[in-house]
């Protein structure tokens, strides 16, 4: 009972929010000034806890796993998921872009001018992964990094047996630290998510949405068909999860993710939905969605797909098949490296743009609008990793079946 409410809380955080944000668009300094410190606060806050929540929880994940051959066929089984899919997420987002040539009739404004970072090469990206100085990695919360390090001391802890259990017990009482912080962060997230997207309405009226609406309708629609075709079938045919139910349990933490953009942000909340709502079993959570909320993002792959093609089409360049082909692998490989906080999309596809030869100066078009396409592909980055959590567990024949009798039996009531 009390769960939903805080649901209903955060639902209402999201409409009063939108709402203010509307009636402070003449004045958007106010929405930046006095609301938005109390979403800093709450995300700071959430900051506060993500490198320990997921170097903790990854670390048990993987010690869970018994012996190093279940470690190896659950990671495995992992990944392949988390690639399979973005590459298929890519390949629907180029395919749309190519129907409705997503930047047909658009014309550069004279003023767009961002700073833009210059964006890691591919080999640099996979080569950092590993980190030659740990503790650096925690403390920089290079979350890749942290990730590596996490799995290679669970690997370590299984390879030593019986010696490990007291190194494992620290991380596991580390991690259940961490939840219980974080469900008293909770408690605040109405208020966070509503001064989180007061400004955001405030400051991006539709004065600003109009010239590129066809973008982000086509970026809208790219997530949407993915997250039901792709999304619903794979949890329907692996683990026999109706798509409303597994909808219906994930809906909170898809909300959340809308409203953060954030997927590091809402792992917390994605952690606790998929286990109580959708019978993930722990081991199988704190192993697949710390993993998931750093490596696996369909949401950006589709993104960097539909905004490469966008940017081609308003530079007047053809992009041909193998070109294509390569956005599909240098997207998918940029999204593993998209950190999951807000904007690191939009940073990343400049790797994109550069492994086809397109202007990277393109991505200033799209900067105006990212945090409007950041909410939507970050809310698909987290349906993905809930979705392969829920295949997992369903292949291993470990998914608590009971959690849907029970929803439906109170809902019967
Ligand atoms: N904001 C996204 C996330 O956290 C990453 C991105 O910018 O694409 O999942």
């Amino acid at each position: 009972m009390k769960k939903m409410q805080l649901t209903t809380k955060i639902f209402i955080g999201l409409v009063l929010g939108i709402l203010l944000g509307i009636i402070l668009q003449p004045y958007p300094d106010i929405a930046t000034n006095y609301i938005k410190p109390f979403g800093t606060l709450f995300l700071n806050l959430i900051k506060l806890v993500i490198v320990p929540l997921v170097f903790c929880s990854l670390v048990v994940g993987t010690c869970s796993m018994d012996d190093v051959r279940k470690l190896g066929r659950i990671g495995g089984k992992t990944m392949a998921y988390y690639l399979l899919t973005t590459a298929f997420a890519v390949t629907i987002g180029l395919i749309l872009a190519n129907i409705t040539k997503v930047g047909g009739g658009f014309s550069i404004p004279v003023d767009a001018k961002v700073e833009i970072s210059e964006a890691p090469n591919v080999v640099d990206t996979l080569l950092n992964i590993i980190p030659s100085n740990p503790l650096k990695a925690l403390v920089d919360g290079n979350m890749l990094q942290v990730i590596a390090f996490a799995l290679i001391i669970g690997a370590g802890i299984i390879g030593i047996g019986e010696k490990g259990k007291v190194l494992q017990e620290i991380f596991d009482s580390g991690a259940e630290v961490m939840y219980k912080i974080i469900a008293v962060i909770m408690e605040y997230a109405p208020i966070g998510v509503f001064a989180l997207i007061t400004p955001v309405v405030a400051q991006n009226g539709p004065g600003v949405l109009l010239p590129l609406l066809k973008l982000i309708i086509v970026v809208y629609a790219g997530c949407a068909i993915h997250a039901l075709v792709t999304y619903s079938s794979t949890v329907y045919l692996f683990a026999r999860v109706t798509p409303l139910q597994f909808f219906k349990g994930i809906a909170p933490a898809m909300v959340f993710a809308f409203t953060t953009a954030s997927s590091s942000a809402t792992l917390p909340l994605n952690m606790k939905r998929s286990e109580e709502n959708l019978g993930v079993p722990k081991s199988i959570c704190s192993f697949c969605l710390p993993l998931g909320a750093t490596v696996n993002m369909d949401g950006t792959a589709i993104y960097q797909g539909i905004c490469a093609f966008f940017i081609a089409q308003v530079y007047g360049l053809d992009l041909s098949i193998s070109a294509q082909l390569t956005i599909i692998l240098t997207a998918t490989l940029a999204s593993i490296g998209t950190a999951g906080v807000p904007g690191a999309g939009m940073i990343m596809l400049g790797m994109v743009l550069q492994s086809v030869g397109l202007p990277i100066e393109g991505i200033a078009l799209i900067a105006g609008v990212d945090r409007i396409l950041d909410m939507m592909r970050t809310m698909i980055n987290i349906t993905g990793d809930s979705a392969c959590s829920v295949v997992v567990a369903a292949t291993e024949g470990e998914l608590n079946r009971s959690v849907f009798e029970k929803k439906a039996g109170a809902s019967a009531k």
